[in-house]
């Protein structure tokens, strides 16, 4: 073979080579590409079955609420607070169920339930080593019950789950008006907390006009007693419950009554009305007019700035809006406002919205 022949082969050999290698490398890239991929949608699979699971579990817990097992009537609704609490049925539906703008249990007839399916209920979270701390008495106004009652009930509680540390639950001023302060003493004697009050609105003709069971000066009453009894007061209150025009109003009056009454937590499920609500035959009667979530929005800010309550938790959600502002007063105050000032900006670029289903 000549000299030219065996070059012209080598090089062929060397260019092969290259190649060779550069489909090895790229071979390898590609490799890793995939193995990367498999890895993120193993990832994503493991946290979708976390995420499958968690729904699960919720189903179970739903689930657990029937068919024998825990039975529950209604729709669950408490404070943030106390989503972490055991929720022990004693009661379905409210006792009220007046209000204008509820429709929680407008579908159920109130009744209590018999103290042997309370224990049967007992029974079973203790078969599950459950171990809570902390109890919440459902359903609407549980306070509402008798106090002999109450005091069954709570005495149970501490025979079953003795590290309990508090059992607390709704209640309505009427409720505290019917017990006298030997009742109360006792009640929380026997380990009542907080008690969630539905002050919704420092203005008296709001309160009226909602068919509310209380006027202001008998809910300062009613406050001034459980607290001297030692349980712990928290308000839930509702922006945009005064209507469209009035949100100023409302909040400088809320937060007046709020100011005196010094509350743990403040609870403000701004106003969202199902077309079931009394309160939505009368928008379209043309007698109340909804003020939409940016004047709801510009409410809020004015209850914060107006709030004077050290100590004090508020947390306001606007779910239609998909928005919730929460914090300890004073120290979050003006964190709190500068997030309610950037919604309030964004939902000015919007069309009004009102939160009506
Ligand atoms: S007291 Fe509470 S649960 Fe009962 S109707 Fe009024 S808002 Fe609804």
């Amino acid at each position: 073979m000549d000299r030219h022949v065996m070059k012209k082969k080598k090089f062929y050999l060397y260019k092969k080579g290259v190649v060779l290698c550069l489909i090895t490398i790229i071979q390898r890239k590609c490799d890793k590409i995939v193995m990367k991929k498999q890895e993120n949608d193993e990832q994503m699979e493991k946290k979708f079955a976390i995420v499958k699971n968690g729904a699960k579990m919720e189903e179970k817990a739903k689930d657990t609420m029937g068919g024998g097992r825990m039975q529950y009537e209604g729709q669950i609704c408490r404070a943030p607070m106390e989503r972490g609490s055991y929720m022990l049925p004693v009661a379905v539906g409210c006792s009220y169920n007046a209000c204008k703008f509820c429709t929680l249990f407008k579908h159920l007839q109130y009744r209590e339930l018999p103290i042997a399916q309370i224990e049967e209920e007992l029974q079973r979270v203790k078969g599950l080593n459950g171990r809570p701390r902390r109890v919440f008495l459902g359903d609407g106004n549980a306070f509402g019950m008798k106090t002999e009652r109450l005091l069954k009930i709570l005495k149970l509680v501490r025979e079953y789950f003795p590290d309990v540390t508090e059992v607390n639950m709704d209640a309505t001023v009427t409720n505290i008006q019917e017990k006298s302060d030997v009742e109360l003493k006792k009640l929380w004697e026997a380990g009542v907390r907080h008690l969630y009050l539905g002050i919704e609105s420092g203005l008296p003709d709001v309160l009226e006009w909602m068919h509310k069971d209380h006027t202001l000066e008998e809910a300062y009453t009613a406050i001034d007693r459980i607290k001297r009894a030692g349980m712990i007061y928290d308000a839930h209150i509702m922006t945009g419950v005064a209507g469209r025009g009035r949100g100023t109003e409302n909040a400088e009056k809320t937060a007046e009554f709020l100011n005196v009454t010094r509350p743990r937590h403040v609870i403000n499920f701004s106003m969202f009305l199902h077309q079931e609500a009394p309160l939505y035959r009368d928008i379209e009667q043309g007698n109340f007019l909804p003020a939409d979530e940016l004047e709801n929005l510009m409410e809020e800010k004015c209850l914060l700035e107006h709030l004077q309550v050290n100590g004090l938790k508020y947390d306001g959600f606007h779910d239609f809006v998909q928005f919730r502002v929460r914090g300890t007063f004073p120290e979050d105050r003006e964190k709190m406002l500068r997030k309610v000032e950037e919604a309030i900006e964004k939902n000015k670029k919007e069309r009004p919205v009102f939160a009506v289903i």
